[in-house]
């Protein structure tokens, strides 16, 4: 079995409503969703946090990225705008600890919709 909770996503062993999928990132809606439109966007190569990621591999966090603003797009929130969220580490609030972007979009975003 895989080691955390999006790897076990990752690899098709627990199931995910998958928006979009590139060679080194997946898109799935968050179960939990915070806004209208609410997906996680993780890089298929475990790293903890984005700062572990940005030091390892910039050219993953790049990829990252911009499955983030694909994932916008195809959610038709890139124009009006949206929010990419990496919380990072306890007192943000992270719980899983492979790096993922929350992407949050679809009307005025408030405070709740944080990731
Ligand atoms: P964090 O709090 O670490 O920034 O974000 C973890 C996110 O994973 C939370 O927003 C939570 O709702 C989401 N999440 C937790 N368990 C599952 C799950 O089994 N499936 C999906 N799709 N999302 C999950």
């Amino acid at each position: 079995m895989s080691e955390t909770l999006f790897e076990q996503i990752i690899a098709r062993e627990i199931p995910a409503d998958i928006v979009y999928e590139t060679d080194t990132t997946l898109a799935f809606r968050d179960i939990n969703p915070r806004a209208s439109t609410h997906v996680l966007v993780v890089p298929k190569t475990r790293y903890r946090n984005v700062a572990e990621l940005a030091e390892a591999d910039a050219g993953l966090l790049a990829d990252v990225l911009n499955t983030a603003a694909k994932v916008a797009e195809l959610e038709g929130v890139a124009d009006k705008g949206y929010r990419v969220v990496f919380n990072t580490g306890e007192d943000a609030g992270q719980t899983v600890f492979h790096v993922h972007a929350h992407v949050l979009g679809g009307g005025p975003l408030g405070p709740e919709a944080r990731g």
